[in-house]
């Protein structure tokens, strides 16, 4: 590792521990040329999700994305960014845990209709709507009734 005080490009490890709870291993160095010392941090490289959509295609897991279907559907509701920014938080921290590299867009669409069920019938409903893609009204009116029955 380069020395950022006099460029050298050897050193030696004289202390290494992990830290953040174990994700992270930090590295103490000393310059064999000047002697300077200087810490390094070591940690997983974690590769970038990928959504598998439905006809098969992949692309990346995409927060802005999936931010924006969510306000589209709780526009005019009384959900804030804040919710919908904490909301987007959770579903990208689960998915980044339950899959390695992919993740169907199916799940994702639940996830949030998952959420949103639970926070306003109104958006609930208008993102299902845009993510089920009913072919007809009265596929539509099938499903808002099934909610309404729930209840
Ligand atoms: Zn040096």
């Amino acid at each position: 590792m380069r020395c950022p005080k006099c460029g050298h490009l050897e050193d030696k490890v004289i202390d290494s521990r992990l830290a953040r709870s174990g994700y992270v291993i930090r590295r103490r160095r000393s310059c064999q040329q000047c002697d300077n010392r200087f810490t390094t941090y070591e940690e997983v490289v974690k590769p970038s999700l990928k959504v598998v959509k439905r006809d098969g295609r992949h692309e990346e897991l995409n927060r802005k994305k999936l931010g924006s279907g969510i306000e589209r559907a709780c526009e005019k509701r009384p959900i804030s960014m804040e919710q919908i920014e904490k909301m987007v938080d959770g579903i990208i921290e689960e998915i980044e845990s339950e899959f390695e590299s992919e993740a169907p867009s199916s799940i994702i669409g639940q996830k949030v209709m998952d959420r949103l069920e639970i926070m306003d019938e109104i958006a609930f409903v208008r993102f299902a709507s845009v993510y089920r893609r009913f072919k007809d009204v009265n596929q539509f009116m099938n499903a808002v009734k099934g909610i309404i029955g729930q209840r």
